[in-house]
């Protein structure tokens, strides 16, 4: 099992934080307003798929359940992409079992554009960091990457879809992903728990869900000095 993006992002905040989705994920706790931000962003990924008229969603579920099977989806794209498809959604791919499935590739030319749709009023810079790797995984798998934007969430409803340019900054990113998805692969299969101290890394750039566990020690610590 290699690194997805979803890993690459979490193993770069923390290293712990990817080890305990992989060894101990019955740990984590998610904010009620966290999971509701997340059901809110599917929505809008969903919405978005649209933007460019018809499209051809590479989804495919295991059957029975809500898993993807990431082989099947694999195999979709790379026939659409065979047939120069013109829009494509959640498009998948492999890179030494490192995965990444793209919200929307649309055909430009000989070569596909990039968009990665954030449910957000603006750009951050760990949404570039994101579209970096998984412009890294789609260039190593020998697709051609032309531009590539993120599409936030503008003020009118009627047309909510704003495209923002970030293909430089974005690219950039493929040298710093190469340095670090080597050493995440090795270490979230490591057998025995990563030992990490808690710090800043805790609440940025988003709070952790294992925030309660790996701050149980100095929980206990400070009810035994208040008497508690
Ligand atoms: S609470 Fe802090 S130390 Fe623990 S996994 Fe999360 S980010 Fe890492």
């Amino acid at each position: 099992m290699g690194i997805t993006k979803t890993d690459f992002m979490r193993g770069m905040q923390c290293k712990k934080m990817l080890w305990l989705d992989k060894h101990k994920p019955s740990l984590k706790v998610i904010p009620l307003e966290i999971q509701e931000r997340l059901d809110a962003g599917n929505d809008f990924g969903d919405r978005a798929m649209a933007m460019f008229g018809d499209y051809e969603e590479m989804t495919v579920l295991r059957p029975g359940t809500s898993i993807p099977d990431k082989k099947a989806m694999i195999e979709n794209t790379r026939e659409h992409i065979e047939r120069g498809t013109r829009v494509i959604c959640e498009a998948a791919f492999s890179y030494y079992n490192n995965y990444c499935a793209a919200d929307i590739l649309k055909k430009n030319g000989d070569c596909y554009d990039f968009y990665e749709v954030k449910n957000s009023p603006e750009v951050r810079e760990q949404y570039i960091k994101d579209a970096g790797f998984q412009y890294y995984i789609m260039m190593k798998s020998g697709l051609k990457i032309g531009r590539i934007a993120i599409v936030t969430h503008g003020p009118d409803e009627s047309d909510p879809f704003v495209i923002n340019d970030v293909t430089e900054a974005a690219k950039e990113k493929a040298a710093w992903v190469n340095e670090n998805i080597w050493e995440l692969n090795r270490m979230q299969k490591r057998p025995d728990e990563i030992e990490t101290e808690p710090g800043p890394q805790c609440m940025e750039p988003y709070p952790c869900w294992y925030y309660g566990y790996c701050h149980r020690k100095e929980n206990v610590q400070e009810e035994q000095e208040n008497g508690i």
